[in-house]
């Protein structure tokens, strides 16, 4: 039986356009933006970014998830794994009857060609993928283009014996997926860096050589099986995971250009390096937006707004956090009184949702207060607006209004 993948939608964008509505829109929010991205109520101002929230690539995925369930009501309907990394919408498809293998007690093992799955926009690892299409059922797939673009590049490198060297968070679906592109191609291998620390060490060794078991016992399980850092760091490709920090990215481009130039010397460095910027656009512009947001305005504190597991919110946190008092809230329901506040750890490690936090004092309790707000590409706009109705509630508290 052969699997029928659908890439483009259901031809249902109208049908499910009222309940997405209903599910995600936010009238504070088009206030916000209808006025400038700020809006003042009493003794608060908020400042909104100028870019913030569900990104081109989440809209497609959720707009296409729903669909789905309109279009095969009488089938069951799975996700891989959270479609994108906020609890709501996840929540949102569960309690609308999809089911997420990745949940407790479902099934690792074929599913039957009745079957409907729905990969994320992150995409699939090739691995996974070949196995849905064995089982001959209905795939939607919902890779973001962005996604497509990073395997474009890595695959390019694999096929003209480069190694693919992400700079990645290992465990996330997207950079997972990306890295087995290259496991595609007769001696494909990849290599993921976390961060700067990681990346100085690999150019360590690209350098001067070094203590070969010591650094594979470091990255072995960041790296394609059977990883030789003496045979594999001779050509490099540099590729990125799409919501990493783009001034982190470009730096650690430069890191690796250099230590191949002082490897391999200026004049051969087009045989040995290839760089590709594959940072998405909306990334990019998110983090941008910021940037902007804390150029101009005199701001008391930030809130960046997004699921504890998202890479690209934890990254607009990190830009406003090297600012100025910045707070990263799951949804509205962190901000718990005029004094308390849970809220995520910006320095939490890697991984996981990491570590949650009771804070307190964290609103100026009377005179005027700024507060600027943003959001990653996978919070909906509704719980924007519910971030913004309870701030304006509690400034209005701890004024005595
Ligand atoms: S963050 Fe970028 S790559 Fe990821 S879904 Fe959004 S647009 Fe696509």
């Amino acid at each position: 039986m052969s699997t029928v993948i659908f890439r483009k939608g259901l031809d249902l964008k109208d049908a499910v356009a009222a309940t997405l509505a209903k599910d995600y829109h936010s009238a504070i929010v088009d206030d916000l933006i209808g006025h400038g991205f700020r809006r003042v109520r009493g003794r608060l101002t908020i400042h909104l970014a100028r870019e913030f929230g569900f990104c081109y690539g989440v809209d497609r995925a959720v707009d296409y998830a729903y669909q789905t369930r309109k279009r095969f009501p009488d089938r069951t309907v799975y996700l891989t794994g959270e479609i994108i990394h906020n609890p709501h919408v996840n929540d949102n498809l569960r309690a609308a009857g999809i089911r997420f293998l990745s949940d407790a007690g479902e099934p690792r093992e074929p599913l039957g060609a009745q079957a409907v799955i729905i990969l994320p926009a992150f995409g699939v690892t090739v691995h996974a993928l070949a196995a849905y299409d064995r089982l001959g059922c209905t795939l939607v797939d919902t890779t973001c283009g962005s996604v497509l673009n990073v395997w474009k590049n890595v695959k390019r490198y694999a096929q003209d014996g480069y190694t693919a060297l992400i700079h990645g968070k290992v465990r996330h679906e997207e950079t997972l997926a990306t890295a087995s592109q290259v496991l595609k191609y007769p001696g494909g291998r990849y290599l993921v860096v976390l961060n700067r620390d990681q990346a100085s060490r690999v150019c360590s060794y690209i350098e001067r050589g070094g203590d070969r078991d010591a650094f594979l016992a470091e990255f072995r399980d960041m790296a394609s099986e059977g990883f030789d850092p003496d045979r594999d760091l001779r050509h490099i490709g540099l590729a990125n995971q799409t919501t990493m920090l783009m001034s982190e990215s470009l730096n650690i481009g430069e890191m690796f250009r250099q230590a191949m130039c002082a490897r391999f010397g200026e004049a051969a460095l087009g045989d040995h390096f290839r760089a590709f910027d594959t940072i998405c656009t909306a990334t990019q512009d998110r983090q941008d937006a910021v940037e902007t947001l804390l150029d101009r305005e005199t701001l008391d504190l930030m809130i960046v707004v997004g699921g504890y597991n998202s890479s690209n919110t934890r990254n607009l946190a990190k830009i406003c956090a090297a600012r100025l008092q910045t707070y990263h809230v799951a949804d509205a329901d962190a901000l718990r009184s005029a004094s308390e506040i849970r809220h995520r750890l910006i320095d939490a490690p890697s991984g996981g949702a990491g570590q949650e936090v009771a804070g307190s004092g964290w609103l100026p309790a009377a005179g005027t207060v700024r507060i600027g707000l943003t959001a990653g590409a996978s919070t909906p706009n509704n719980i924007i607006g519910q971030v913004v109705q309870r701030l304006e509630r509690f400034a209005a508290v701890a004024d005595g209004a």
